[in-house]
């Protein structure tokens, strides 16, 4: 039997892998620039750090992974642990586990990794995703939702999608203070109805009426036209952070449109809510969402404090970069790739290239001894060597090696003596890029 990989979790490598790497390299350093700290927190996490989330989501529902602890360790209980299915409940713990941030002053926080969901697999939709994540604690300023959103923006702009590529959809999920009333007159409005909801929203109804909102099911979605909003009934404090929210947005120049069917899936978020979609990604074309959880930390039953935060989901963001038909920069080859023809050759060649590679400098060499120089001049090209060193029994005899720059085709004799000295000075002129 074939053993393959599990569905909807796929293997990165090769020229996919270097494209990833270009555009997580320029994520970190975006990061990094506007002061948010990488986090790692781990793949697993008990289940209550989820269940803290809410129970009455669909990933806590129903996408999760767990996994059973066997427990059989004297420092270990039988307890079932999860795959995380997203980066801010985790988060939120080790927040609170760690104090961080608790000298008052904001936190930001980023992290980037592997997210996990049962789902049905289809194109940007997998079980096994990355997410990069943005986490800022301790501000409850409307400022700092602009801030998340502007942010989220530039990433976008930055990797070169243009603004007709995406749409920022922007709404106020409402606070503790105005949301009970305004649930209850949903909920007033969605009863007498309640026999057209789809199954889930008659669940729904009484737990978590604002998800009706958004489901997907056409008789939902008609009686949601009508339905009373949410933005139509902030109370005065969520209807002037919203409104300078919006008045960054605008500052900057930045578009957006306002959708109040935007509910984020979870219950804890409060105030800002919002998604960046894309034209590009077909079915699924969220690219990524967030918004202001200020209640989600008292969940964890220690300490209240605001955050704010978003996630972008990784392969969305590479399936828009390719619809774009984006050139991503070529992975650099090695500065050189020793051919050795003949025993005696090689045995020159492979201490020295060791030593080179020691050095820093990225060196190829293969360990075939019977191949003639036809077969590794075609291994120097495929490997994309900016040069090929070529020693054979000819060369050790006049103690110079031949090498040719496999850009130009030009070829010069060096030395055997000064070919370190030599490949140390080309290095230096491709100022580091092998
Ligand atoms: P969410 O936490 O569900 O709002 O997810 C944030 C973003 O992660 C989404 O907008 C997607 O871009 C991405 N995402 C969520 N679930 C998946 C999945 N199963 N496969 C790929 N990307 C996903």
């Amino acid at each position: 039997m074939e053993i393959k990989a599990v569905r909807g979790m796929n293997d990165l490598f090769g020229d996919e892998l270097a494209r990833w790497q270009f555009v997580e390299n320029r994520l970190r350093r975006i990061m990094t620039n506007f002061g948010y700290a990488e986090i790692r927190t781990p793949t697993l996490e008990k289940v209550e750090v989820f269940k803290a989330v809410g129970d009455e989501t669909d990933i806590v529902e129903k996408q999760m992974y767990q996994v059973q602890d066997r427990g059989a360790h004297a420092d270990s209980k039988p307890e079932v642990l999860v795959l995380r299915p997203e980066g801010t409940a985790g988060f939120i713990r080790a927040v609170m586990e760690h104090g961080l941030g608790n000298t008052g002053h904001r936190g930001r926080y980023y992290y980037l990794g592997p997210m996990f969901r049962y789902e049905r697999p289809q194109k940007g939709r997998l079980r096994q995703f990355h997410q990069l994540g943005a986490e800022l604690i301790h501000d409850a300023s409307p400022e700092a939702d602009a801030e998340l959103i502007l942010l989220f923006d530039h990433i976008l702009t930055n990797l070169g999608l243009q603004k007709t590529h995406y749409e920022i959809r922007i709404n106020s999920v409402m606070c503790k203070d105005c949301r009970p009333a305004y649930r209850e007159k949903l909920i007033g409005y969605f009863m007498p109805h309640k026999a057209e909801l789809c199954d889930n929203c008659q669940r729904r109804l009484e737990r978590a009426p604002m998800r009706i909102l958004d489901c997907k099911n056409e008789a939902c979605k008609k009686l949601a036209e009508k339905a009373p909003l949410g933005i139509d009934n902030l109370d005065e404090k969520c209807r002037v952070h919203h409104a300078r929210v919006k008045a960054c947005l605008d500052a900057e120049k930045v578009t957006y449109v306002e959708d109040p069917y935007i509910v984020r899936g979870l219950d804890y978020y409060s105030r800002t809510a919002f998604e960046f979609t894309s034209n590009l990604l077909g079915a699924q074309s969220a690219l990524g969402g967030g918004g202001r959880y200020d209640g989600l930390s008292a969940r964890f039953g220690k300490q209240d404090f605001a955050s704010v935060g978003w996630a972008i989901g990784m392969e969305r963001v590479m399936l828009a970069l390719e619809a774009t038909g984006t050139v991503f920069p070529k992975q650099p080859g090695p500065l050189a790739y020793f051919a050795a023809m003949g025993e005696k050759a090689f045995d020159l060649l492979f201490p020295l290239h060791h030593k080179l590679k020691k050095a820093g400098l990225a060196i190829d060499m293969p360990y075939e001894k019977d191949k003639g120089l036809k077969w590794l001049m075609k291994q120097a090209d495929r490997v994309g060597a900016a040069y090929a060193v070529m020693v054979g029994d000819y060369e050790l005899g006049s103690g110079q090696a031949v090498v040719k720059q496999l850009s130009t085709g030009t070829q010069e004799n060096v030395a055997l003596k000064d070919l370190e000295t030599y490949l140390h000075s080309k290095a230096g002129a491709t100022q580091g890029a092998h």
